[in-house]
């Protein structure tokens, strides 16, 4: 087997993405732990630590939500072992209640709290930008420019948390984490790590009760006050080319795009640039020495304007009057580019600029791919489930149903032809939303929670709606494993995040306990499920608390699992000669498999798309719709099985 890229010896130069940047920087840190929830754009640091974890001797979990594992992570540095927590933006809100504690009562050895931010929001509801934390915590916050910055700032991520007892925020973005870059490897992975703590005992700084909150709030603006003073020098921020009257203020990322662009316009020699990688606090030493000779400055920096509010603050406290630019230029939404602030820099250097793609010497290429949106996949086990609950919902006499929707791939069930996701805001708000509106409509509600979510925060507010006497229905799609960010455990799985054998719990028997009366469906088996939906359905009308688990495995997982293992699947064909051409299958499926060809009066299966699932095949109302291949007896178990 070929060697883990996270394992390659010193001195080697490897292509990392700038997540496995970061694990490899941590792992030369010396963690013993690491704890995170997966969450775009920061899963693979975890995953590629659970890879190596064996090989390094470390302790590697995927928690049930973003607040365990910052918990169970800062409970080793305060033992005094190494620990890291990664999570994605909206997962440090989740966490934010230790986060605040944590920040109080400090570490006894490094521990860093990895943030990946989604400027733009390729796969998040928001773009908050989490260096806000970095201030309302008093928590210093580490910004790399690129992966190979990560790998570097994330030792010293540890050293600085080392050096001062407390938490470190490292933020990433997307952009970052996803890049790949070549990185010389400066330290080993293998050396006789520090995993095992010890728990002093210190009721003032571990017992957070008010009198003691108090003597840890002046211990921590004591920290925040030295890092300011003291760490006001690389790699934390940099004064390149000293002494100009222009100064160009860049943190993490945007000082890249900043850089590229004054080489563009031949600038770099007309211009201080203060590189910051510390955006919190920013260091007071540094800006004070820019604005000896600043007469104007910019401020680049992606989304908030958290460096500009602190570069006026201290421009302000000396009495300085020059123009500091910021939002008023440069855009606050969205990631920024080379082309969107190349015109802001160049005016701002007074430069005449072109066009950014003729001074890039780019090539603009009209994509051919005609825009598609995201739908749920060919045998999907969303699009089983969602179509079975229409049908009964239609028999039982359901109408007016309002679908509260949760995070997950089974978000798309918003649209056409389900519509089965009327609002979506956060991890577990499915449940606890239903709960609210069922206080305030008298429609039927149905809640729709994944697996992975359900465990992840849509036990308490289950728990809430049973207590507090709501009539509402929640659907748990069980399809055994966290799909959306790439198919990591659960504790629904009985697997662990280093493929150990684990408890499987059950979110059935969790919810009987809750008070719910359950049924459990297997929608591969269409005509049964509708069947016993329907029945749960009359039972809600008769005011019986009602939970369905819709249990069918991610059909991109069967696919992994057949190829693995050799058994066929069943493939579909639509049998020209009984098909009367009436789209029900097309229309009630919306399956990518199902193509009608431009002209055609009927439709076709791409064989190559189809993985079996059977949906058009049983509510085709002229069975014309059949298996073509001869399929292993025993498919029918990769879809039930974890
Ligand atoms: S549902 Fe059956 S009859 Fe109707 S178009 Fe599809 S295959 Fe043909
Ligand atoms: S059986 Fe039908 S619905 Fe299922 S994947 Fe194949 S074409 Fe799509």
């Amino acid at each position: 087997m070929p060697e883990h890229v996270l394992l390659k010896p010193k001195g080697s130069r490897v292509l990392l993405l700038g997540n496995e940047a970061i694990a490899r920087g941590a792992l030369e840190a010396g963690i013993c732990v690491a704890a995170a929830y997966p969450g775009t754009p920061s899963t693979e640091i975890l995953e590629v630590l659970s890879e190596v974890a064996d090989s390094c001797g470390i302790y590697v979990e995927w928690s049930v939500n973003e607040k365990v594992a910052f918990e169970t992570a800062y409970a080793a540095a305060i033992t005094g072992v190494r620990s890291l927590t990664a999570m994605k933006h909206v997962g440090l809100n989740v966490a934010s209640d230790i986060l605040m504690s944590s920040a109080y009562s400090g570490v006894e050895e490094g521990f860093v709290v990895v943030s990946a931010d989604d400027p733009s929001m390729h796969s998040s509801q928001n773009e908050q930008d989490n260096r806000w934390y970095g201030l309302i915590a008093h928590l210093p916050v580490i910004e790399p420019s690129n992966a190979r910055e990560a790998y570097k700032l994330v030792k010293e991520a540890f050293e600085l948390s080392t050096r001062y007892k407390v938490p470190v925020i490292l933020r990433s973005t997307t952009r970052i984490s996803h890049t790949r870059m070549p990185v010389e490897l400066e330290g080993d992975v293998f050396f006789e790590r520090k995993c095992k703590g010890v728990f002093k005992q210190d009721p003032e700084r571990w017992i957070l009760v008010p009198g003691h909150a108090r003597k840890c709030k002046v211990r921590l603006m004591d920290a925040w006050r030295k890092i300011i003073t003291n760490e006001g020098r690389e790699p934390f921020i940099k004064i390149i080319n000293p002494g100009q009257k222009k100064v160009i203020v860049a943190s993490g990322l945007a000082y890249s795009y900043v850089r590229e662009v004054l080489e563009l316009l031949g600038a770099l020699d007309k211009v201080t640039v203060l590189k910051v990688n510390m955006p919190v606090p920013l260091p007071r030493e540094p800006v004070m020495e820019v604005l000896k000779y600043a007469e104007e400055v910019l401020v680049v920096e992606e989304l908030d304007p958290i460096v500009e509010m602190q570069f006026k603050d201290i421009a302000l406290s000396i009495g300085t009057s020059i123009r500091i630019r910021g939002k008023e230029t440069i855009p606050e939404n969205y990631e920024l580019s080379l082309e969107r602030i190349y015109k802001p820099v160049a005016e701002f250097l007074g430069v005449k600029a072109g066009n950014i793609e003729d001074a890039a010497g780019t090539v603009k290429i009209e994509l051919q791919i005609p825009p598609r949106p995201p739908i749920l996949c060919a045998g999907c086990p969303h699009r089983n489930t969602y179509y079975v609950i229409k049908v009964a919902a239609n028999k039982a006499g359901l109408r007016n149903i309002v679908y509260t929707g949760d995070i997950g791939c089974y978000t798309l069930g918003y649209q056409k032809p389900f519509e089965t996701q009327s609002t979506c805001f956060e991890m577990g708000g499915s449940i606890g939303i239903a709960h609210g509106l069922a206080k305030t409509i008298d429609n039927p509600i149905i809640a729709v929670i994944g697996d992975s979510t359900f465990f992840h925060a849509g036990m308490p507010p289950a728990l809430n709606a049973v207590y507090n006497d709501s009539n509402i229905i929640i659907l748990v799609l069980d399809n055994m494993t966290t799909a959306m960010t790439g198919h990591q455990p659960h504790p629904g799985t009985g697997k662990s995040a280093t493929g150990k054998v684990a408890v499987r719990i059950m979110p059935e028997k969790v919810l009987e306990s809750l008070g719910y009366e359950v049924y459990v469906v297997n929608p591969l088996k269409v005509r049964e499920s509708i069947d016993a939906v329907t029945k749960a359905f009359w039972r809600y009308k008769q005011g019986v608390k009602i939970a369905l688990v819709s249990r069918m495995a991610c059909s991109l997982e069967v696919l992994r699992k057949a190829r693995r293992s050799g058994v066929v699947l069943p493939v579909y064909a639509v049998l020209e000669d009984k098909c009367n051409g009436c789209m029900a299958c097309v229309k009630l499926t919306a399956c990518p498999a199902l193509i009608v060809e431009p002209g055609a009066k009927k439709p076709r299966i791409l064989g190559e798309l189809c993985t079996g699932c059977g949906l058009c095949a049983s509510l085709c109302p002229f069975k014309a719709i059949v298996i073509k291949n001869a399929p292993s007896e025993n498919w029918e178990r990769l879809w039930w099985e974890p």
